[in-house]
């Protein structure tokens, strides 16, 4: 086999990312092992995708089976895996109809072709937060309520308006005739891991039930339980009309799905919209058995107890000055530390953490993490701020 390293990734990658030095050749849980065979406590789920760890045994075991039966077809044909996964979600949720798609970006431009056929010609807008992330993709970014990222690619694509995040008035104030629907995430992730304020959800599907609006809930990176409770939206007294999915729902095999009312999906007909890997057998036999696995071990209980410890850890550490975020997605604020070189610190001495911000450490471990395993990665946090 060809010798590769990081710095291959200079002469043949586009320079886009600036990935760390190591590179990881294999995982298991919470840990997985460079080239060097050099072992790491991975407390960054790939973004709070791993929930179940690297490799779970019968997510492998379900890959390979499905692997030895089918994994393409297009959707020229539906599948089996497919339909028992929709038929999953829509019975274990309010869900009524499914559309499968492989990324949190694609499940967004999915709800933003909903939102824009149920409002019809003229009522187009949808109206995002300050701080939120909902992709790269042209109108995920436009959605994306973060100007330094739209600036490189400006025009931005028409339809997309801002709102501080948290601010009922605001909202209520930029919602005129073009407005179809809200996009909001429940925390926001990539924002810092800001949870929605009490009453912020309830008051946003007021103000959309009043006006006539879609509620899409950006679920991305809070979904399958990664908060303490299955959705972040079960977190408020909501129902949204349309939810969007990614992440976990695979555990690492690229997925993502957009559900939404019967009379809402209605709205998208045939040719309207869709994707060649939409709902592929082989992506859709891994979800299935994550979501399985999931519900099994009664994760958002894991979440909930875990979280507790991490954030109680984290809290009682010299150089942290506030712990947010619910479930296993939080952020330690330092002390005014370039979170950076805290990071990289970390990352040396075999703890991967996300600087989620210029003064915000990210944890998003599997919510099978173990009680040592986090008193492992505080230690390591604990010595670097030392
Ligand atoms: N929405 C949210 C809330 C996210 O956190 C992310 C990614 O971090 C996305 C959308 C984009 O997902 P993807 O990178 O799978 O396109």
């Amino acid at each position: 086999m060809d010798n590769v390293s990081r710095q291959t990734f200079n002469e043949v990658m586009v320079p886009n990312y600036q990935p760390a030095d190591l590179i990881p050749v294999r995982g298991a849980g919470s840990r997985f092992w460079d080239q060097q065979n050099r072992e790491y406590v991975d407390f960054a789920g790939g973004i709070a995708v791993t929930s179940l760890g690297h490799c779970h045994p019968k997510l492998v075991a379900a890959l390979n089976a499905q692997a030895q039966k089918l994994w393409h077809l297009s959707n020229v044909m539906t599948n089996e895996p497919a339909l028992r996964l929709a038929k999953k979600l829509c019975e274990a949720t309010f869900a009524e109809r499914v559309f499968f798609c492989n990324s949190g970006a694609e499940a967004n431009e999915a709800a933003f072709k909903v939102a824009r056929k149920f409002g019809g010609r003229g009522r187009h807008v949808v109206v995002s937060a300050f701080g939120s992330f909902h992709g790269r993709t042209l109108a995920a970014l436009a959605a994306t309520g973060q100007p330094t990222k739209h600036e490189p690619f400006q025009p931005m694509p028409e339809g997309f308006r801002h709102v501080p995040y948290g601010d009922l008035d605001a909202l209520a104030a930029a919602i005129d005739p073009s407005v179809t629907a809200v996009l909001i995430e429940p925390v926001q992730g990539e924002g810092g891991v800001v949870p929605a304020p009490p009453g912020y959800l309830e008051g946003i599907r007021a103000l959309c039930d009043e006006r006539g609006l879609l509620m899409i809930v950006d679920e991305v990176q809070t979904g399958f339980a990664r908060t303490g409770r299955w959705f972040g939206f079960d977190h408020a007294d909501v129902r949204p009309d349309v939810v969007c999915l990614a992440k976990a729902m695979g555990n690492g095999m690229p997925i993502g799905a957009c559900w939404a009312r019967r009379e809402v999906a209605a709205v998208l007909q045939p040719g309207d919209h869709g994707s060649t890997y939409s709902g592929t057998p082989i992506a859709t036999a891994a979800a299935r058995a994550t979501i399985a696995e999931l519900r099994r071990i009664d994760a958002p209980a894991l979440a909930r107890l875990a979280g507790a410890r991490l954030q109680r850890l984290l809290l009682s550490t010299p150089g942290v000055t506030d712990v947010r975020g619910a479930g296993l997605l939080l952020a330690a604020e330092l002390d005014g530390r370039d979170t950076k070189p805290v990071a990289a610190a970390c990352l040396e001495r075999g703890l991967v953490v996300n600087n989620v911000t210029p003064t915000a450490l990210r944890f998003a471990p599997p919510l099978t993490v173990s009680d040592d395993e986090i008193d492992e990665a505080v230690a390591i946090v604990k010595e670097v701020l030392a």
